[in-house]
C-alpha cells in the first residue's frame, strides 16, 4: 500500500457501545495497525436530540477496555457545522448544487406518486434548474446536490467485490435542510475527507449511503476513499442481531466477566479468518489482518463460543493478574473486603480455579471459599446428604488430618488415601463431608488441593466449627 492508511470509527452517541459498533473498530483498528496507519475517532453526534454524553463516555470506556486506542483528539461531528455549510456553498457556487423550495406535504405527494408509477420514492428534480429570479421570498429552501443522475456510480468494494448502481437511483439528496443543519450525507463526506480517511470500513446497512457519498466527493472534485463493507451480524438463528441473542453493549460483557482479550478474539473470528487460526491475540491479529479474509456472507453470533475462548484466556492469564481482575467481584459477592491472607490463599488456590471459570465472575464465585469466615454457610442441597455415618467418618477424618506433620497437598491426598483403604470405603465417602464442612458446599476442586490452600488452621478451625454444630445429624 503506498498511502499511509487512515481508518475511523465513527459511531453516533445514541446508545451503547454494542457489539456490532465494536467489531467495526476492530476491524477499523486493526487494518490501520497492520499498515502502521493511523486509527481515528469521529463521533457522529449532530442528532442532537439522540445524542447524550452518557453515550460518548460509554463509547470511550469500551473501546479503551478492549484496547482499541485511537490517535489524534476523536473528532465532534456537531463542532465542524460551519465546515459542512462552507462546503454546501462551495457546491453552490460551483453550480453542483441548488435551494429547493418543497414543502414536507409536496415531498410527500412526490414521493407516493413516484412509488406508485414504480419509482423508489426519490425527488424528481423540481427546482433543479428553477432561475434564482423564480424562487420565492420568505421561504427557507434546503439544498440539494446536483446529482449526475447518467450513468452509474460502481464501488470497488474491498470486501464485497465490485458493486454498481444505476445512477437513476440516486436522487438530488439534501445536503442542507431548510432549518440550515448539514444532513448526515454531507457531514459524513466533508468529514471522512478533511479527515484524509484512505479507507472507510464500516457495515454492509451504509452501502447505499457510499453511492451517494461518492456522488458528493465526485461534485468537489475530490479523491474517492477505498470502501469495505462489512456483512452484519446475525443471531444463532440466522435472524438481525438483538437483545434476545444476547447481542448487547460491550459493557454488559466486561460486567459479566468477560475479558477483553476474548472479546476481541470473538469479534476478530466474526467475519474474519487466518487459516485454522482460532486463538488469535491482538499482536498477531494486527500481524495478519487483511480486508480480503473477511467474508462475505454474514456472520452468526454464537455465545457458548465467546464462553469458550474466554475460558481459554482466563486460564492462561498470570494469577496476578486474575487475582487483581476478580478483587472487586469478590468484595461485591461478600459484602466486605478480602484481606491480604484471603488474597494469599486464592492465589495459592489460582492454578486450579482458572482451569475451571469460564468467567471472571465464576472464578471469583469458585474463589468465595478462600474468604469465608465460620460459621460457612451449608447450602441446602448439602444439608441434605448429612447423617450420622457422614458426621461420623469426617470426625475420624479430622482427627488423622490433625496428625499430619506436613499440610501439602500431597500429604493430604496421601492421608486422604489411606483412610479409603483402611475403612474399605469410596474416596467420596471421605471427601464430601470434608468438603461440605469447609466449603459449605457439593462442588470444589480436589479437596486435598482446598485444604492445602486454607492451611491446618482455617481447615481445621472450618471443620471443628462444623461438628460442633452437627455433632448429631
Ligand atoms: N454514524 C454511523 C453509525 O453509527 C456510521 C457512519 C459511518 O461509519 O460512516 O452507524
Amino acid at each position: 500500500m503506498q498511502e499511509s492508511v487512515v481508518t475511523r470509527f465513527a459511531p453516533s452517541p445514541t446508545g451503547l457501545l454494542h457489539i456490532g459498533g465494536a467489531r467495526t473498530a476492530l476491524f477499523n483498528y486493526l487494518f490501520s495497525k497492520h499498515y502502521q496507519g493511523k486509527f481515528l475517532l469521529r463521533i457522529e453526534n449532530t442528532d442532537l436530540k439522540r445524542s447524550t454524553k452518557e453515550a460518548t463516555n460509554a463509547i470511550y470506556e469500551g473501546l479503551n477496555w478492549l484496547g482499541l486506542t485511537w490517535d489524534e483528539e476523536p473528532v465532534s461531528q456537531v463542532s465542524r457545522r460551519e465546515r459542512h455549510l462552507e462546503v454546501a456553498q462551495l457546491l453552490m457556487s460551483n453550480d453542483m448544487a441548488y435551494k429547493c423550495f418543497c414543502t414536507p406535504e409536496e415531498l410527500k405527494i412526490m414521493r407516493d406518486k413516484s412509488i406508485s408509477a414504480g419509482g423508489f420514492g426519490g425527488y424528481n428534480g423540481k427546482w433543479r434548474n428553477v432561475d434564482a429570479s423564480k424562487h420565492p421570498p420568505n421561504m427557507s429552501p434546503s439544498i440539494r446536490l446536483k446529482t449526475n443522475n447518467e450513468g452509474k456510480t460502481a464501488i470497488k468494494d474491498l470486501i464485497q467485490g465490485n458493486v454498481e448502481v444505476s445512477n437513476k437511483e440516486i436522487d438530488d439528496m439534501v445536503l442542507v435542510r431548510s432549518d440550515g443543519t448539514p444532513t448526515y450525507m454531507l457531514a459524513v463526506a466533508v468529514d471522512d475527507h478533511d479527515m484524509k480517511i484512505t479507507h472507510v470500513i464500516r457495515g454492509d446497512d451504509h452501502l447505499t449511503n457510499t453511492f451517494r457519498q461518492i456522488q458528493i466527493y465526485q461534485a468537489l472534485g475530490w479523491k474517492v476513499p477505498y470502501f469495505a463493507h462489512i456483512p452484519l451480524i446475525h443471531g444463532s438463528d440466522g435472524k438481525k442481531l438483538s437483545k434476545r441473542h444476547g447481542a448487547l453493549g460491550v459493557h454488559s460483557y466486561k460486567e459479566d466477566g468477560i475479558l477483553p482479550q476474548a472479546l476481541n478474539n470473538y469479534l476478530l473470528r466474526l467475519g474474519w479468518s487466518h487459516k485454522d487460526h482460532e486463538i488469535i491475540n491482538l499482536k498477531e491479529a494486527i500481524d495478519w489482518f487483511e480486508l480480503k479474509n473477511v467474508g462475505k456472507s454474514p456472520s452468526r453470533f454464537d455465545i457458548d463460543k465467546l464462553n469458550h475462548l474466554n475460558a481459554h484466556y482466563i486460564s492462561s492469564s498470570k494469577n496476578d493478574e486474575l487475582l487483581k481482575l476478580i478483587t472487586p467481584i469478590l468484595n461485591d459477592f461478600l459484602g466486605f473486603n478480602i484481606q491480604i491472607e484471603v488474597k494469599k490463599k486464592v492465589l495459592l488456590a489460582m492454578d486450579n480455579l482458572k482451569v475451571r471459570a469460564k468467567t471472571l465472575n465464576e472464578l471469583a464465585e469458585d474463589a468465595r471459599i478462600y474468604a469465608y469466615n465460620v460459621p460457612i454457610t451449608i447450602e441446602e442441597k448439602a444439608l441434605t446428604v448429612l447423617d450420622q455415618s457422614t458426621i461420623n467418618m469426617l470426625n475420624l477424618t479430622r482427627n488423622l488430618l490433625d496428625q499430619i506433620a506436613d499440610w501439602t497437598s500431597e500429604e493430604l491426598e496421601a492421608a486422604i488415601t489411606s483412610i479409603v483403604n483402611e475403612n474399605k470405603v469410596s474416596f467420596k465417602e471421605v471427601a464430601q463431608p470434608i468438603r461440605i464442612a469447609i466449603t459449605g458446599s457439593l462442588k470444589s476442586p480436589s479437596i486435598h488441593e482446598v485444604l492445602a490452600n486454607l492451611g491446618r488452621d482455617t481447615s481445621l478451625e472450618r471443620i471443628d466449627d462444623f461438628l460442633r454444630r452437627y455433632k448429631t445429624s
